[in-house]
């Protein structure tokens, strides 16, 4: 919290993975060997990641950085004690009956409106850019009974829960990196939109990043021709395997390009070859109709 008379120019996030050590929260009803702390872990690194390498004036605490069990009283305890203007909780979800999947992102109660904007982003992100099925918002009532994270914090809080672990699709695609890169960055982009709206002050422009190198990694039969332009479809902290189902489904050969850069974005993906700009454009449409809403026309060099 900025004191009197000092104008806020910075903002500190902390990012609390749900469970831990000998809680292992949700599992898997298919023994699968998933567990909702591991998960949690993972895509909340991820979201760090983005956060601090993607936005200047931000920086980003964890409760447990490892497979530790902060208590609940400890996680609250961090939240209210003057460092942090914001907690963001990750957690999966879990169900008895496996058919039921989605996202929701949990708050404590319409009250706390700053919480609700920011959960709504959120949200909003699953759907619309990540194709996710979104639940929606929920408050403790919704739950029928109150969250101690939400209902004892004094900063603005969420919980976001991912998608559930008993659905077996939703739990192959959260244990997947390209899952957990997708989810990870749309939590992201939902707390950027919150935070620039909610600080128009601050700037949250990134350190300036010079031009990159960039070293082929791997690549479904892209040919070195006179091609001059392709698609970025998307970018990853770690490397996704190309042979996923949603890259195959864009029947387009695609390259993933490991940048040298400071970035958390270390590997980029392009789709296709090109020699004009309007054969590219109209494989982007698909491209995006496909479910990369991001993507776009890159020149090669
Ligand atoms: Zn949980």
């Amino acid at each position: 919290m900025s004191s009197f008379g000092f104008a806020k120019d910075k903002v500190k996030i902390l990012v609390d993975p749900g469970h831990g050590g000998k809680d292992p929260g949700h599992l898997p009803l298919n023994n699968s060997g998933l567990q909702e702390k591991v998960l949690a872990l993972s895509i909340s690194k991820k979201v760090a990641n983005y956060l601090e390498h993607n936005l200047g004036n931000v920086e980003v605490d964890f409760t447990r950085e490892d497979d530790s069990y902060p208590t609940l009283d400890e996680r609250v305890d961090m939240a209210n004690s003057g460092k942090y203007d914001f907690m963001l909780s990750i957690h999966i979800n879990g169900n008895p009956k496996t058919e039921v999947h989605g996202t929701e992102t949990l708050i404590h109660n319409y009250d706390a409106k700053d919480s609700f904007k920011w959960a709504k982003l959120i949200e909003n992100q699953f759907k619309k850019r990540a194709g996710r099925h979104s639940r929606g918002v929920k408050t403790s009532a919704d739950l029928g009974h109150s969250l101690q994270i939400l209902k004892f914090t004094k900063i603005p809080t969420v919980i976001v829960e991912c998608g559930f672990i008993t659905n077996n699709t939703e739990a192959n695609y959260l244990g997947s990196v390209y899952g957990q890169e997708i989810i990870a960055s749309a939590v992201f982009r939902g707390t950027r939109e919150f935070i620039k709206n909610k600080y128009s002050s601050i700037n949250f422009d990134p350190p300036t990043v010079e031009e990159v190198e960039e070293i082929a990694e791997d690549s479904t039969a892209v040919s070195a021709d006179e091609a001059k332009f392709r698609l970025q479809i998307m970018a990853s902290i770690d490397p996704v395997d190309l042979e996923i189902r949603e890259f195959k489904n864009l029947n387009l050969p695609v390259e993933r390009i490991l940048i040298d850069t400071e970035s958390s974005y270390k590997y980029r993906y392009f789709a296709g070859r090109f020699n004009s700009k309007k054969e590219a454009k109209k494989a982007l449409k698909e491209v995006q109709e496909k479910g990369f809403k991001d993507a776009f026309v890159s020149a090669i060099k």
